[in-house]
């Protein structure tokens, strides 16, 4: 396994279009994608930044992962995702090494991306996601 870059980090926010405002007025970043999803009961907003990209994450459910999350913890980073080639084979690799996994197979995120979770328990504490984007 070897990631090429850091894809995104995910950034839990309470309200987007405020969060939103900070990134883009104050930081000077520019969104170029807001889009909902539905399975994970997220509204996403995305920034690029050199190769990497920043998602912000508004729940749309209280019970849902983010509304969870931010129930417990507060605002704040949620996730690191590392972009990767062949998500099936490297899903297997960290498997093998005993990494435990929060999805046992790829499933589809923002952006059209193939995704997939690795639980913080096996990775020091960062909820980390692996993505491969297969349209390229
Ligand atoms: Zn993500």
């Amino acid at each position: 396994m070897k990631p090429s870059h850091i894809e995104h980090i995910g950034i839990a926010v309470k309200n987007l279009e405020e969060s939103i405002k900070y990134y883009q007025d104050v930081l000077g970043l520019e969104c170029y994608n807001i889009e909902e999803v539905k399975d994970q009961k997220v509204r996403t907003a995305f920034f690029k930044i050199g190769d990497a990209k920043i998602e912000l994450l508004e729940s749309t459910d209280p019970e849902g992962p983010i509304g969870k999350y931010i129930e417990k913890k507060g605002e704040g980073i949620h996730h690191i995702a590392f972009a990767v080639n062949g998500i099936e084979k490297t899903l297997k690799h960290v498997e093998d090494n005993g990494v435990r996994l929060i999805d046992s197979t790829p499933r589809k995120g923002a952006e059209g991306l193939e995704i997939a979770f690795l639980h913080p328990k096996s990775t020091f504490g960062v909820l980390t996601e692996l993505c491969e984007d297969k349209n390229k």
